[in-house]
């Protein structure tokens, strides 16, 4: 509990830095820069590694990359100034090995301290050097006569903070350890909870991770799952959880319009379509539905794989916004994409007297006044196009549903834009977004916290799984006669071409190059190329007579990755597969098998493949599963770069690692549905000490 004092609660956890001893004005901006405050920002900035000086390695015994604490007496001490200054020092110990310091700044001072039989004792992580091994700038002391007791302890190595060297920082953190208040005002979570995980109270933990007891679980802390550990990161999930259903919370007293219609509309466009809807489509737009009916803004996130149909339950959903007499907007993240969607939509709208409208960057002149008059006063009842939809001057009659797809390629702060335009003081419209990177599960509960999520899990019957083989860029010249194969049966190929430098402009170089040397080869066929230097007009011609079978082969860059719909397409090459992540080639890969054929997808790489980019390829090798490769990704890279924070509003953690403790989040989210219920005021302290004022949660 905060204490009182003079009649007013203050935390005493929210001192200022400038409380401790040795920390002026100057050193407090320093550790400000950093988001350091208060004596709690610095018991919660954890050690990132730990240095054992409690015991000495023996030369002989020491391993490229492994630190280690070793003492020897000086043999040699060179110079040079080859390149520029440094200074050699070879030491060597009973186990009859020698070790190379090499310092590239040093002082005079120093130079004299490694006269040779000193006694010199270091610390540093060793590699291979010219002659055995050496150590970098290490830590190191000379010793006198005197004895040298070891330490006792793990030393705590601290994310280093600018302008404040790693001694000071230890002992400065040490300063605000000492006032650690007890274990029960510290506390927040209650006891009886916390011995129920079996897992030590904050106190303990801190002082642990702080100050590790020499007969600590070394690895285990290296590894970020010792018992403190999982202590610090269960609160701090519990905290960003609380954080977002709170942000929920709020979203939910704001109001929506309430969109009840019978559905008159969607049972028209059913009849119309050329298929009947998956169990899951079925299911899902249930789910919209019911979230559309309400008086309160729906915040649902539509994930499901490539090809799971997820275009057509958006129709069905801005369908039931336009029978109400309101308008609806979708928005996609590149033009191609939102063409094709204008393409699909209009062709399922219009022959229901729909007015479809379209915005995007290149539509100027009359068209776009006409546009904007037309969304302006409700003419245009769904508006599709791209970033240009959230643009100032864009002016909506009545927005109730605002749809974004593939939002994994927006930023939390465009979708926003999009739902701020039907906004209007309590009042913002509904919103539906779709993906088809399928966030794991456990993950999904802690990012979108604030999102119910539906999933379409199952593909429109008919299809056949695509074959993946990944193949050594040396045997591009067979892939020529595989693609005149697949022509010869009346199937369409992609050639997609990446780089390392990534620039639209080399990339469209490639591209052209491997173009040529395919127009080249193929002379039967016809062969198409588009990238993103060329004009829209010119993708749109190219991509229309790709879909229209005029073309057989289409040589492209990652442009094509979302959502483009070839079904006759059933042979998709990528070249230097290995460049590219898990998702990004899963996206690709939907780009073939959407129709009934018999698919198949080559993987290019130019050897030597790295570990990871091994582990990639095979995973796709192995599984067409969009949520098994969502998994797999996050295992390989981790969820930061896996979601992105720009992309979730997620802050980073300080201690959570959501694929290490992603175990822990059932019962984070269970906690935080009691504390919100039971004990409000608990779950706000909770969020200030984990999130406060640094959160960057983008508001929703
Ligand atoms: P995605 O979920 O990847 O955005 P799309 O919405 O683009 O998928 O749908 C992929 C293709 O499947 C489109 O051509 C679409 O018309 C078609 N489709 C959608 N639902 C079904 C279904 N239930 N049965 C057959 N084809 C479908
Ligand atoms: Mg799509």
């Amino acid at each position: 509990m905060p204490k009182r004092l003079g009649g007013v609660a203050v935390d005493f956890n929210q001192q200022p830095l400038a409380a401790l001893p040795g920390i002026g004005p100057r050193v407090a901006g320093k550790f400000a820069a950093r988001g350091l405050e208060t004596l709690q920002d610095l018991w919660l900035w954890l050690p990132r590694g730990y240095e054992d000086r409690t015991a000495l390695t023996p030369i002989r015994a020491l391993q490229a990359g492994v630190s280690a604490q070793v003492q020897g007496r000086v043999e040699a001490v060179e110079r040079g100034f080859r390149y520029r200054p440094q200074l050699r020092v070879a030491i060597g110990d009973d186990s009859r090995s020698t070790l190379v310091l090499r310092f590239f700044h040093f002082r005079a001072q120093q130079v004299a301290q490694f006269a040779p039989g000193a006694i010199v004792r270091c610390f540093g992580t060793p590699r291979p050097g010219a002659h055995g091994l050496e150590m970098v700038h290490p830590s190191y002391r000379v010793l006198d006569a005197d004895e040298h007791p070891l330490g006792d302890a793990l030393d705590p190595v601290y994310p280093p903070v600018e302008g404040i060297g790693p001694a000071t920082l230890r002992k400065l953190v040490g300063l605000a350890l000492d006032r650690l208040p007890d274990a029960a005002s510290l506390e927040l979570l209650p006891p009886e909870l916390l011995a129920g995980f079996g897992l030590p109270g904050l106190r303990e933990s801190l002082l642990v991770l702080h100050r590790p007891p020499r007969d600590a679980d070394v690895p285990a802390l290296h590894a970020g799952t010792h018992p403190a550990q999982r202590r610090l990161a269960l609160e701090e999930l519990l905290a960003h959880q609380l954080g977002l259903r709170r942000r929920r919370i709020a979203m939910q007293r704001r109001a929506s319009p309430a969109l009840d219609a019978k559905g008159r509309l969607v049972e028209k466009l059913r009849k119309s379509l050329p298929f009947d809807l998956t169990a899951a489509q079925n299911r899902v737009f249930g789910e919209v539905r019911g979230d559309l009916a309400r008086a309160h803004p729906m915040l649902r996130l539509v994930q499901g794989d490539v090809g799971s149909g997820k275009t057509v339950v958006a129709a069905m959903a801005a369908l039931q916004a336009i029978e109400c007499g309101k308008q609806a907007a979708l928005m996609a993240p590149t033009e191609l994409l939102a063409e094709q969607h204008l393409a699909n939509l209009k062709s399922w709208l219009e022959p229901l007297g729909i007015n479809v409208g379209w915005l995007a960057g290149k539509v100027g002149g009359k068209a776009r006044a006409q546009v904007l008059a037309d969304a302006a006063s409700g003419d245009a009842q769904l508006l599709v196009g791209t970033h240009a939809l959230m643009q100032e001057g864009v002016e909506f009659h009545d927005l109730a549903l605002a749809i974004v797809d593939e939002q994994h390629r927006f930023g939390v702060h465009q979708r926003l834009a999009l739902r701020d335009k039907g906004g209007a003081g309590n009042r913002v419209p509904h919103q539906l977004v779709m993906t088809a990177t399928p966030i794991p599960r456990t993950l999904a509960m802690s990012a979108y916290a604030d999102l119910d999520v539906s999933s379409i899990d199952e593909l429109p019957p008919g299809r056949t799984p695509v074959q993946t083989v990944v193949l050594s860029g040396e045997r591009r010249p067979e892939l020529v006669e595989r693609i005149r194969a697949a022509c010869a049966e009346g199937r369409q190929a992609y050639w997609v071409c990446t780089v390392i430098d990534d620039s639209d402009e080399v990339v469209a170089q490639a591209a052209q190059t491997t173009y040529e040397s395919l127009v080249a080869a193929l002379p039967e066929l016809r062969v198409g190329l588009v990238h993103g230097r060329m004009k829209p007009a010119e993708k749109q011609m190219v991509m229309r007579a790709f879909k229209q079978g005029d073309i057989h082969l289409l040589v492209a860059t990652t442009v094509i990755e979302v959502g483009v719909d070839v079904a006759n397409a059933s042979l998709m090459i990528v070249e230097n597969a290995e460049r590219l992540g898990l998702a990004q080639l899963h996206q690709l890969r939907g780009r073939v098998g959407r129709g009934s054929a018999r698919s198949s997808c080559v993987l290019l790489y130019q050897p030597p493949l790295s570990a990871m980019a091994k582990q990639r390829l095979e995973t796709l090798r192995e599984t067409n599963d969009g949520f098994r490769i969502a998994e797999k990704d996050l295992q390989l890279r981790g969820p930061g770069e896996l979601l992105g924070t720009r992309q979730t509003g997620l802050a980073a953690f300080r201690v959570a690692d959501l694929a290490r403790d992603a175990d822990l989040l059932p019962q984070v989210r269970a906690i935080a549905e009691r504390l919100l219920a039971d004990s409000p005021a608990l779950a706000d302290r909770v969020i200030a000490r984990w999130v406060g004022a640094s959160a960057r949660y983008a508001s929703a």
